[in-house]
């Protein structure tokens, strides 16, 4: 099938938004008896499935996302793609799924980055190239049983910045519904994950939320997730607390702020967040690759609203956490060792 393919000039940098753009180039490998095939690049964005697909019908299909960041020197990094690769390798394992080697998802990465150069937006821009590596399961598979051959592919896509001006906090609020169960999937990066939530986010953004904050399955009165984004708050006396529970999504941005919260001078730390302690937050945010970091204005539970820093502006730990990281993203200040990956483009 032949399609018409997106080009550089099509874009303007600075008002990209969140969308699917069909580039020349993506990578796909192959697992059948066995084993990986080498993989390639390829130029047809459909892939034929089969209709006995256990990724159509049985939830075999887990995914990964992360940034290309154009450097000021016109290069290119990666944001520790070996925890993305390892994460990949987490959610398989839960799932059933032939686990993708490290070193066919690195090469994938890069791969698909080289020959979609062209569509690295500046630097500057605010503006990056999407990577999205998933994994799914083939047929013809009928009984509720794990495929025996896999496909994975990394596809690519320009996004805008996530903040046009700066960070601008938002409204969040619990509802009556769980993203995953205990013991459930929470932790694996799982399309299903995503359908389980849609209706949640949905009935949240009517009621003119940004998004839903998920408490924990069984009690309802821990938070875990808000959206798709791991949860952060700033307690008045310097500890930066994020949620810990087996059914949160391991967010590679949240692992590295911990880090960079200590490194700022915060004592950070992994407990477990009442829904009804917010009190003693003085900033709060949602984390995750997309937008780094999210400003959390408020969070409405049981009809009341808990206001944080402001509704309107963004904490100074808050700014210092998301200035850091995205220094050390797109390699204008030196982060921690393997963090920053140098993508070759020649
Ligand atoms: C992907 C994801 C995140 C963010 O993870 P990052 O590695 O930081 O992008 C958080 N929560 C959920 C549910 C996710 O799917």
């Amino acid at each position: 099938m032949s399609q018409e393919k997106a080009q550089p000039s099509d874009f303007n940098w600075e008002e990209l938004g969140f969308e699917y753009h069909d580039l020349p180039y993506r990578f796909r490998a192959y697992y059948k008896d066995g084993k990986w095939s080498e993989g390639s690049l390829e130029t047809d964005s459909n892939i034929p499935v089969n209709e006995a697909a256990t990724g159509l019908h049985y939830g075999q299909n887990i995914f990964e996302g992360l940034k290309v960041y154009r450097r000021q020197d016109g290069g290119a990094n990666l944001f520790r793609p070996d925890r993305n690769a390892k994460r990949l390798q987490n959610s398989a394992a839960r799932l059933m799924m032939a686990p993708v080697p490290e070193e066919l998802f690195l090469r994938g990465l890069k791969e698909v980055t080289k020959a979609n150069q062209a569509f690295i937006p500046p630097y500057g821009t605010g503006a990056t190239l999407y990577l999205r590596p998933f994994e799914f399961g083939g047929g013809p598979v009928v009984g509720v049983h794990p495929a025996d051959n896999y496909v994975f592919e990394v596809y690519a896509t320009p996004v805008g910045a996530y903040y046009k001006g700066g960070l601008t906090p938002t409204a969040y609020v619990t509802n009556e519904y769980d993203r995953a169960a205990h013991g459930g999937t929470g932790a694996a990066k799982a399309g299903g994950n995503y359908g389980a939530s849609m209706l949640a986010g949905d009935e949240a953004h009517a009621a003119g939320y940004s998004d839903v904050v998920y408490l924990d399955p069984r009690l309802h009165e821990n938070i875990e997730e808000l959206g798709s984004a791991n949860f952060f708050g700033i307690t008045k006396d310097g500890r930066f607390l994020t949620p810990k529970s087996p059914s949160i999504l391991p967010s590679v941005t949240k692992y590295s702020l911990l880090a960079v919260a200590e490194e700022l001078g915060l004592r950070a730390e992994e407990t477990t967040i009442s829904i009804n302690d917010l009190d003693q937050f003085a900033e709060a945010g949602a984390m995750g690759t997309a937008a780094v970091i999210s400003p959390v204005g408020s969070i409405t539970h049981n009809g009341n609203k808990h206001v944080f820093y402001s509704e309107t502006e963004v904490g100074p730990w808050t700014q210092k956490l998301y200035d850091r990281l995205t220094a050390i993203q797109y390699g204008d200040e030196k982060g921690p060792e393997g963090w920053a990956v140098d993508v070759p483009l020649n």
